[in-house]
């Protein structure tokens, strides 16, 4: 099928499927990555202030957080999806079989949708006519249940793409901790996640439109007490320890 795109859009406006969609995808990446960055973060620096000379502590604890939140992230993606999609096809096979059962109710309900809709009786009417003869499906897919039936999602994208992303972020906080910086290694990894964080308030801001300074902020401000709390915790149980 031909993408529909729509001639002379204001630009910066996503006026077709298509670029909606890989906006979407581009999000969710970049939520991923924070993510990553973040729980991988609070792991490794509250390991850290227990165990600042323990490279072999912080490095298990580290990968095996980075592991739990990739396959965490992945499957909860996989389940979601799939549920959302097995969702939509019951809808459109429902649809499907209204359409060859009573094809006259169905073409006076995509008529009303279209004059609630707001447009007149006479032009509702025609509107239901021709997209009924072109494609009877997608049209009421689209205008009734918002779908349409020729794009699901994967599942299987959506985890790959969810686990890659988390992992990249975390290894932000995981390289930076495990580098020979001694002592110091906590501030070290400290300030790349903040640097890391900047990046993806800034970009998924860039991406919704949303003014970015705010997002910058919250984003920085919460990974920071993520940070903090964990580090306070493994300084607690270092003492006590230790
Ligand atoms: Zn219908």
């Amino acid at each position: 099928m031909a993408r529909k795109t729509v001639p002379q859009a204001h630009p910066g406006e996503p006026h077709d499927r298509g670029t909606g969609q890989r906006l979407n995808w581009l999000r969710a990446g970049v939520l991923g990555a924070n993510d990553g960055i973040v729980s991988t973060a609070g792991v490794v620096i509250g390991v850290a202030a227990a165990t600042p000379n323990n490279v072999l502590a912080i490095a298990t604890a580290g990968i095996a957080a980075v592991v739990a939140g990739a396959f965490s992230m992945a499957g909860g993606e996989y389940v979601s999806v799939s549920t959302q999609r097995d969702t939509e096809k019951a809808l459109v096979a429902k649809e499907k079989w209204e359409l060859e059962t009573i094809p006259q109710e169905e073409l006076e309900e995509l008529a009303g949708l279209y004059r609630q809709r707001g447009l007149s009786d006479d032009l509702a009417h025609q509107v239901a006519v021709e997209l009924t003869a072109k494609d009877a499906l997608a049209a009421h897919a689209e205008v009734e249940l918002g779908i349409d039936p020729e794009e699901f999602t994967s599942p299987w994208a959506a985890a790959v793409s969810s686990f890659v992303s988390f992992a990249l972020g975390a290894l932000i906080p995981l390289v930076m901790i495990l580098l020979p910086f001694g002592e110091n290694r906590v501030w070290i990894a400290a300030v790349a996640v903040v640097i890391g964080l900047f990046l993806t308030g800034w970009i998924s801001a860039a991406l919704g439109g949303a003014p970015r300074g705010r997002a910058i902020l919250r984003n920085v401000v919460m990974g920071s007490a993520t940070m903090l709390a964990t580090y306070l915790i493994g300084l607690l149980f270092g003492v006590a320890v230790g």
